[in-house]
C-alpha cells in the first residue's frame, strides 16, 4: 500500500509513524508513506496558503489551488483508490471502514486546518470524507494518524500474529474479551481458572461468551 498525506504539518507525524507498528511496517514495505507540504505548492511570494473567509467571520480557509497543485502532481504519478478529506461532518470511521481501506493500493489523505478548506476542494477533488467522532480537533493531522495507524495494522503481515486483529474488538460486531497475563494472581486477584485450565476449546468457547456478555453490557448496539 502506499499512503500520500497533504499536510501543512509533516513533523506531527514523525512520532506517530516513527514508533512500533507502523516504524515495522513501513521497514517490511507492506506500507509506504510519504508526506506533503502543502506549503511548497503555493504560488503566492509570502508563501501563504490561508486566506480569509469570503463573507468575513472568524479564522482562516485554506487555499484550493495549493492543496489542487499538490494533488495533480500526486494524481500524474498514480491512481488513487480514495482521496480522503478528515473532517468533523464527515462519514464516521470504525472498524469496517478500515477493513475496507486496508484492502486498498493508494490512497491520499488531506489534512484540514483552521476553518478547514475552501468547500471547491471537497466538491471536485476528494472522493470521501472520514471523521473520527464528534469532536473538533485543530487539523486532520492526528485524525489523519488514527485512520493510517487503524489501516496499516490489518495490511497482511504487518501484525507478527495475523489472528491478532482478527480477534480484536469490533471485528463480528463484538468486544473484545478480557486479557491476563502472569502472574497468576497478585494482591490476591484471581486470572479466571479456564485461562490456566489448558482446554484450548474450552478456552475459545469462554472468550466467545465473554465477548458477548461485554457487548451485551457496554455496546448494546452493536448487537443489533
Ligand atoms: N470549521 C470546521 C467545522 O466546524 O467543521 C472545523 C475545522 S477544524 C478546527 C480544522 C481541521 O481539523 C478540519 O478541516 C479537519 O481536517 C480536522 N478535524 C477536526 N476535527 C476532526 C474530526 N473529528 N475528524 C476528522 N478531522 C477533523
Amino acid at each position: 500500500m502506499h499512503i500520500d498525506i497533504l499536510t501543512l504539518f509533516p513533523n506531527m507525524f514523525e512520532s506517530p509513524f516513527g514508533d512500533s507498528i507502523i516504524k515495522r511496517a513501513i521497514e517490511k514495505k507492506a506500507v509506504a508513506i510519504d508526506l506533503h507540504n502543502i506549503r511548497d505548492y503555493t504560488l503566492s511570494k509570502q508563501k501563504s496558503v490561508d486566506e480569509y473567509a469570503f463573507g468575513g467571520g472568524a479564522g482562516m480557509v485554506m487555499q484550493i489551488e495549493p492543496i489542487d497543485l499538490c494533488m495533480e502532481k500526486l494524481k500524474a504519478e498514480k491512481d488513487y483508490d480514495e482521496i480522503i478529506y478528515l473532517s468533523p461532518d464527515g462519514e464516521l470511521f470504525d472498524q469496517k471502514m478500515a477493513n475496507m481501506l486496508s484492502t486498498k493500493k493508494n490512497l491520499m489523505f488531506l489534512c484540514g486546518h483552521y476553518k478547514g478548506v475552501d468547500e471547491r476542494v471537497r466538491e471536485h477533488l476528494i472522493t470521501k470524507e472520514i471523521s473520527i467522532g464528534d469532536y473538533v480537533l485543530t487539523g486532520g493531522e492526528l485524525a489523519t494518524a488514527v485512520v493510517v495507524d487503524a489501516i496499516v495494522r490489518l495490511i497482511p503481515g504487518v501484525l507478527s500474529d495475523e489472528t491478532s486483529a482478527l480477534s480484536d474488538s469490533f471485528q463480528d460486531d463484538l468486544i473484545s474479551p478480557p486479557v491476563y497475563t502472569r502472574p497468576s494472581e497478585y494482591k490476591g486477584w484471581k486470572v479466571p481458572e479456564i485461562l490456566l485450565s489448558g482446554h484450548q476449546a474450552k478456552i475459545e468457547e469462554w472468550r466467545h461468551e465473554q465477548s458477548i456478555e461485554r457487548t451485551k453490557k457496554r455496546r448494546p448496539d452493536l448487537l443489533k
